[in-house]
């Protein structure tokens, strides 16, 4: 911290040489910053930056601005809009759907609440899949009610036997060493692609914005597929986060799951796709908006659609103000998208409008 401003690491770096990171730091560290209270967030941090960028240059080091999150309020720090409501496309049972396409051995879920247990149960029996509750129901969490438990469904009694004792070593394990070792084999059961496991555990903290801000490009980037899409949990099929929005493993993955759910309902690819197929971003006030434009990213285009897929917040004109948007005119600003006419913005923006 200097003045109230913070580096917040994002993301562990791996072997190389991290001299000049190390030296950055340091110089921001001892900067002489003037006294914040004289201007506005946006305005301090500008001037803030450029002062560290002059400080840097005597060291031979650039400094570069690649994508700036505040137009205006800061969005809340971790997780936007805990509740979600708005549309959801995703199954609820997508990934025992996973699990009878054979696409991973296990589906693990943390903090079901008690009554959801024996829905799960009986859901899984029914399809011939095995259930266990991992923690009693009185867990050791105290952030929730206290009584949620992790129940894990497998396929086949071997790998229910083998994520028993791999969740037996992670809880013995945390903030160990060992404990990388173990978390890739658990992803692998549970058929996460190792490159987006390798890239997750490195990520320091996994809340969204941290996610959003380590793994997704700032605007102008080429588009990605839409089943690498994660940032619309109404819109996700995947369970874990792609390391890249282009992840060859995961759009494989996304692809043998996508036709398992149209064999399951005929006429859920289309459905799915015509909100997954979009721009997603996330606004000023965390509302989630899947959106259609008529022109790429990178040259600005006009809003064709604007679906609200989660609210941010209790705003009762949330709706209406998304709609207002289509056929407004969206330029890319510092990583984020701008509307001008407006005072809209949103930090944080995912292209899915490539090939399947
Ligand atoms: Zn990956």
């Amino acid at each position: 911290m200097n003045q109230g401003l913070g580096i917040v690491p994002i993301e562990l770096l791996g072997d190389g040489d991290h001299r000049p990171l190390v030296e950055a730091y340091n110089v921001f560290r001892r900067l002489a910053l003037p006294d914040s209270s004289t201007a506005g967030s946006a305005e301090w941090l500008r001037v803030a930056f450029s002062i560290w960028r002059q400080a840097l240059t005597a060291s031979g080091i650039g400094l570069r601005l690649e994508r700036q999150a505040l137009y205006g309020l800061p969005l809340p720090r971790s997780d936007w809009g805990g509740e979600i409501r708005g549309i959801t496309m995703r199954p609820w049972d997508v990934e025992l759907t996973a699990l009878e396409a054979q696409l991973r051995r296990i589906v693990k879920w943390d903090l079901v609440p008690p009554e959801f247990v024996e829905v799960l149960q009986h859901n899984a029996q029914q399809r011939r899949l095995r259930v266990e509750l991992v923690t009693p129901q009185h867990s050791l969490n105290d952030a929730t009610d206290g009584r949620s438990a992790t129940v894990i469904v497998a396929a086949d009694e071997d790998a229910l036997v083998e994520a028993r004792e791999l969740e037996r070593l992670l809880l013995e394990q945390v903030n160990t060493p060992a404990a990388a070792a173990t978390t890739s084999e658990m992803g692998r059961l549970l058929g996460y692609p190792p490159c987006c496991v390798k890239r997750f555990a490195r990520i320091t903290a996994q809340n969204d914005t941290t996610l959003a801000w380590a793994l997704l490009p700032g605007v102008p980037c080429a588009p990605g597929s839409p089943l690498t899409q994660w940032l619309q949990p109404g819109l996700k099929l995947l369970s874990h986060f792609p390391c890249d929005l282009n992840c060859a493993a995961s759009i494989a993955l996304g692809q043998r799951l996508l036709d398992a759910l149209e064999a399951k309902e005929r006429g859920f690819a289309a459905r799915w796709r015509s909100f997954a197929a979009r721009v997603q971003v996330v606004d000023q006030r965390g509302n989630r908006l899947a959106l259609a434009s008529d022109g790429t990213l990178g040259l600005g285009g006009r809003v064709t659609a604007a679906d609200l897929m989660a609210f941010g917040g209790p705003d009762p004109d949330a709706t209406s103000r998304v709609q207002s948007l289509v056929g407004r005119e969206v330029s890319p600003d510092s990583g984020g998208l701008v509307i001008a006419s407006c005072g809209w913005y949103a930090p944080y923006v995912a292209d899915h409008r490539g090939d399947l």
